[in-house]
This record gives structure tokens, sequence and C-alpha cells, in this order.
């Protein structure tokens, strides 16, 4: 793999010359000033540079702002969910060197032990551990994506139906109070999960349902109580047939049709090439637009690693996929996560769609930052957010990655 460098520059520089992608437009032969870790402003190269910065010379390359990634499991060998510090920050920053500098870890199906465990892990290594701080950099952590376990049994994919159960509140509050909890995900067709949307809107999270096969009616409760975002579009889902098989004649509408019905609803697609086939990820594109539509890698701890059998999840669910070096595999056969990092889905969408690159980049960055509710902080290129930045090529391989500091709290 061709590694980028991640540097961390303190005092007052600028890239020159490069062209900035911003959320709408690329703006060419940009000057980017940056001081303490903050973008300080963007604009043409100025005639009479300030002399006492240091300029990176950025001609014939691109900025974008580092990707903000709201589902993923793990990589290079380490699963979010194995609960280890170690895990937490070898993942982490495998997702770093793909561009990766706002992370939300992701849990899986399992017990409430190992919940905790990863919850516990994730707090310890935000405590202790500032991104910028160390000899093994990490991207920011944002905080983390209760994804598993209120999966419909149905829907559960590759996720341990065992470890599947409906949302108590006893549980979930447990989970919440650690604090970390930003996007929480529970199928809308399981009793109690409008309680839980409402608890999580509550607490201001992207409340999101997934792997489930909800009919059109159970999405508009869902949605009356909060639920604004469907995890992995076309994927453990349900369809139009799939909710004839629950409700028989006449159809109805399902997941697929309430996203696509409502422009309040947001969506993510697994960008790798091997889940979607590009007309499906320009579809998306065109239906939703960039505002509603977010990138997301889905990998899991084969990302970077040799093919062969991994773990998914924590390791006590015995759930194990098959990566051939580009997807996941379950037992079945069937797609079971993604290997890939946000750059690789990058560059696909680039190649293979006719999207555009600041598109593609405002699904990678801005577009789950605000749905989020970090987006006043990162995901893009704007004065007086933190100035984590990627410098790319024009094959739109990684040649830096910069990561800016958080603001100082008075
Ligand atoms: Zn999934
Ligand atoms: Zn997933």
């Amino acid at each position: 793999m061709r590694k980028p460098t991640i540097e961390v520059i303190p005092g007052r520089w600028a890239i020159a010359g490069a062209d900035a992608i911003l959320p709408d437009r690329i703006f060419s032969n940009a000057w980017i000033e940056i001081e303490s870790g903050r973008i300080r402003s963007i604009s043409s190269i100025p005639k009479r540079p300030p002399k006492s910065i240091s300029v990176i010379d950025g001609t014939g390359k691109l900025v974008a702002p580092g990707f903000v990634v709201i589902h993923v499991h793990g990589g290079a060998g380490a699963d979010f969910m194995d609960g280890s510090v170690q895990s937490v920050v070898q993942a982490s920053h495998a997702h770093l060197l793909h561009g990766t500098t706002s992370i939300f870890p992701t849990t899986t199906t399992g017990r409430a032990e190992a919940i905790h465990a990863m919850l516990d892990a994730v707090l310890a290594v935000k405590r202790e551990h500032e991104p910028t701080e160390n000899l093994n950099p990490l991207p920011h952590i944002e905080g983390v994506h209760l994804y598993g376990p209120y999966f419909a049994v149905e829907k559960s994919g590759c996720h341990s139906k065992a470890g599947c159960r409906t949302p108590i509140l006893d549980e979930y509050q447990s989970y919440f109070k650690t604090g970390l909890i930003r996007v929480a995900t529970c199928a809308a067709e399981l009793k109690g999960c409008l309680d839980f949307y409402r608890y999580a809107k509550r607490r201001r999270c992207l409340v999101t349902c997934g792997h489930s096969n909800a009919s059109w009616t159970e999405m508009q409760a869902a949605h009356k109580a909060g639920m604004t975002h469907v995890d992995h579009f076309w994927c453990a889902m349900s369809n139009v047939a799939s909710v004839r098989s629950r409700f028989g004649t006449p159809m109805q509408g399902s997941m697929l049709e309430f996203v696509l019905g409502h422009d309040s609803m947001s969506t993510e697609v697994i960008a790798d090439g091997c889940h979607l086939a590009p007309e499906l990820l320009q579809f998306a594109w065109q239906m939703k637009g960039p505002h509603r539509l977010c990138l997301v890698t889905d990998s899991n701890r084969a990302m970077d690693m040799p093919p062969g059998k991994y773990l998914f999840g924590h390791p006590e669910e015995c759930v194990w996929i098959d990566s051939d070096g580009q997807v996941g595999r379950g037992a079945d056969g069937g797609l079971a996560s993604a290997i890939q990092g946000m750059d690789h889905c990058v560059r696909f969408m680039a190649k293979h769609t006719q999207v555009p690159l600041p598109d593609i980049i405002r699904m990678a960055s801005l577009t789950p930052a605000e749905r989020t509710g970090i987006d006043q902080e990162v995901g893009s290129l704007e004065a007086g957010k933190r100035a984590d930045l990627l410098l790319l090529n024009k094959k739109l391989q990684i040649d830096k990655i910069f990561l800016g500091q958080r603001a100082r709290r008075v």
C-alpha cells in the first residue's frame, strides 16, 4: 500500500497553488492558510505572501477536507468490538491512513458486556490519546455509532442472529450514559423502537433504521419519532417484495420508497464497488442529492490485511467472514461488510460514476458531518474549521494528511 505521511504542523503555515475542493466547486490555484491547527483563510495566492510562514507547494495537487466516516467496524486486523484499547488504536490509525480524520467506531450485535467493553475502550482512547500528540496518530474519534444489537433477525446479514434483540430502555440507557453515542440504529419494526428513537433524538443523535424489513407505515411512525437516516442503502433493508412476504397484498412501500420519497431522510452507500454497481451509486446521488447521501466504508478488520478468514465483530460471537482482498463474504457467499478505506471509495466514485468531484468529497466529509452535528468543526475547507486536510494527487491518491487541533474551550 502507498503510505501517505501524517503531519501535525504547529504555528502558521500555508498550502500554495493546489486546487481546493470546496463543497460546491473547485477553487483553483488556492492559498490555504492555517494557524494553530485551524483554517485561517482560503483565497487566491497573495501577491506578497507573508514572509514569516512556511509554505507547502501544492502545485498540481488537490486539497480536500479529511473524511468523516460514520459507519465502520475495523481495519488492519482489529475490530472495534474486540473491546480493547489496542484494537481501537489499530483500526482507527489504519483508517487515518485512508484519509479518515473523523471516525465513529461502530458496534455490532453482541452481548451487552461486549458492547460495554467496546465503549470503555473507545472512552479510554479518547481520554488518553490526543490524536495529534503521539507516535501513532489517530483520527478524531467523534463518538460511537450504536449500530447492533437492535436489528431484525431476518435482516441481520452477516451479524450474529443470536446477538439481535429488541431495544430495552435499561440496556440502551447504560450505553448512552457513556456520552459517546452520536449515531443510533434500530430496526423500525421492533417492539420499543419508537421509544428508542425518541430517546436518541433527545440526545441529538443521528437516528437511523438499518438491518430492517420495515414497511412504509412503520417507517412513517419511526420518522415521526425522530428517525431520519437509513444505514447502507440497498443492503440488509426492506424492499416491496420483502415487505410483501410479511404483509401479503396489496403490496406496500418499503424503506427504499420511504427514503426516496422524503427529503428529510438521508442515507449512505458503501461505495467500495463490490456492494453496489456504479449505476446504483449514481442513482442514489441523483435521487437524494449530495446533501442527503453519505459515503461509508463499512470496513471490517480485513482492511489492509491479506485475503483469508477473519472474525467479524466480537470474537465470542464467532462470526467468520472470508476476505478475497476486495470484499468480505459470509458463509453463504453473501456480502459481509467491506474491506476498503474511504480513499478507495472516493476514487471508485470518481472513476465509475458521473458524480462531480466536489459532490463526491462532500458526501465523504461535509454531509456526514452535518448529519451528525459536527459540521461547525469539520467537513469542509472553510475558515475557522479544524485543519484536517488531505493533499491528493490528480489520481486522488493521498500524499499527505494534516491533522488540525480542536478549538480551545475558554
Ligand atoms: Zn450492516
Ligand atoms: Zn456495517
